[in-house]
């Protein structure tokens, strides 16, 4: 059985004889005499596309065979047309190819390995086995892209037992012949049954989305060509959103909405200054008053609670203090020194609300309208 890919990996339509097919619970299984379908290995999914007018759905290697997953049953012996889905395969050349570059550059400037690999649906995790600081990374991704701009050839071959042990090549272990060696232009050379793109040029660009530390070493997220390019055309388009908000310049909008975060920041304090000496004249005007109900409109639950307090330091009774929300009422119910709770768990029974606290202090909401709260406060004096 010849192994296309291996030979052209821009192979996407060929002609093979179909040598097997057998029924299984998800299919048929399909075995060629040559196939351009990648199986899956090596951390590298597999192909899916047609075979002879039915859909290949997975492909792996078992025992030796190359077992296309089929959703229709094909005749032995009989000549058809295989092709493979191009964007997926080229994505997935993209991402691996990509990853061969940095982990290249990484191995050749720390010593690390790669010791995870996975490219989701988004975007490849790679993970190494020692620290890197962000200001490595982004050197790392510069050296990344400019050999992505030399267009150097990625060769791949298995080089004869005598030849082997002159070859310098990146692994974890000895591994025992044969070996797959790919050579990615000057960058990386790695044992590696996977498959690649024929030039460093095609893997477009890599962006470096985050790394994160992970037992004793790094988890970085990347994304290569087509991946990297909607990623930043959505940055774009969010930046202009961000640039059009803040009447920012492009490349100024970070200086920009750091401003904004802190003008915020003290028009908060302010706001909560001014509301403070309110509620303190609020409370003042309220001076030898016995129980008092108060509405405040749009206050948020901690300004609820400050309110209350404030009223029933200068109430002889106890404060009540409700702020309408959307589903209802904010409230806080405070004294210095009575028991609220008898008052609290009634109030919440008849008004449909929820809340509790300390003794002479309770908070909640109730979902009633603001006469029926009143209601409950004339019949509970
Ligand atoms: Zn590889």
């Amino acid at each position: 059985m010849k192994k296309l890919f291996y030979e052209d990996c821009h192979l996407t339509e060929f002609t093979a004889t179909v040598t097997g097919c057998e029924k299984c619970d998800k299919g048929y299984l399909v075995t060629l005499d040559a196939t351009a379908f990648y199986p899956e290995g090596g951390g590298q999914a597999c192909d899916t596309g047609t075979l002879g007018g039915v859909k290949v759905l997975d492909v792996r290697e078992k025992d030796g065979k190359l077992l296309h997953l089929c959703d229709g049953a094909l005749t032995v012996g009989e000549a058809v047309e295989g092709r493979i889905d191009w964007a997926r395969r080229f994505d997935l050349m993209q991402q691996h190819t990509g990853e061969h570059i940095l982990s290249g550059l990484i191995n050749a400037r720390f010593g690390y390995h790669n010791t995870g690999f996975h490219v989701g649906a988004d975007v490849m995790e790679v993970d190494f086995d020692g620290p890197i600081t962000a200001a490595e990374l982004a050197e790392l991704e510069r050296e990344a892209n400019e050999a992505i701009w030399k267009n150097q050839p990625v060769k791949c071959w298995i080089p004869s037992p005598e030849e082997l042990p002159g070859v310098t090549y990146r692994t974890k272990r000895p591994l025992p012949w044969p070996v797959r060696i790919v050579q990615v232009g000057d960058v990386d050379s790695c044992a590696c049954c996977g498959i690649h793109v024929a030039h460093t040029g095609e893997v477009g660009i890599i962006k470096i989305l985050s790394c994160a530390s992970l037992r004793g070493g790094v988890r970085l997220e990347m994304v290569c060509g087509s991946r990297a390019y909607r990623y930043m055309a959505a940055i774009f388009d969010q930046n202009r959103l961000v640039s059009q908000t803040f009447s920012a310049k492009m490349l100024e909008t970070g200086e920009a909405a750091q401003k904004v975060q802190e003008a915020l920041t003290r028009e908060k304090q302010r706001c909560a200054e001014l509301h403070s000496k309110v509620f303190a004249s609020t409370a003042a005007g309220y001076e030898g008053f016995g129980n008092v109900v108060h509405f405040e409109p749009s206050l948020t639950s901690a300004q609820v609670r400050e309110l209350a307090t404030c009223i029933s330091q200068t109430v002889t009774g106890f404060a009540a203090v409700f702020s309408e929300t959307e589903a209802g009422f904010a409230y806080c119910l405070a004294s210095r020194e009575a028991d609220l709770r008898e008052l609290g768990k009634k109030m919440t029974a008849t008004l449909n609300g929820r809340g509790g606290g300390k003794p002479n202090f309770q908070q909640g909401s109730v979902a009633a309208t603001r006469e029926a709260i009143e209601a409950f406060f004339a019949g509970n004096p």
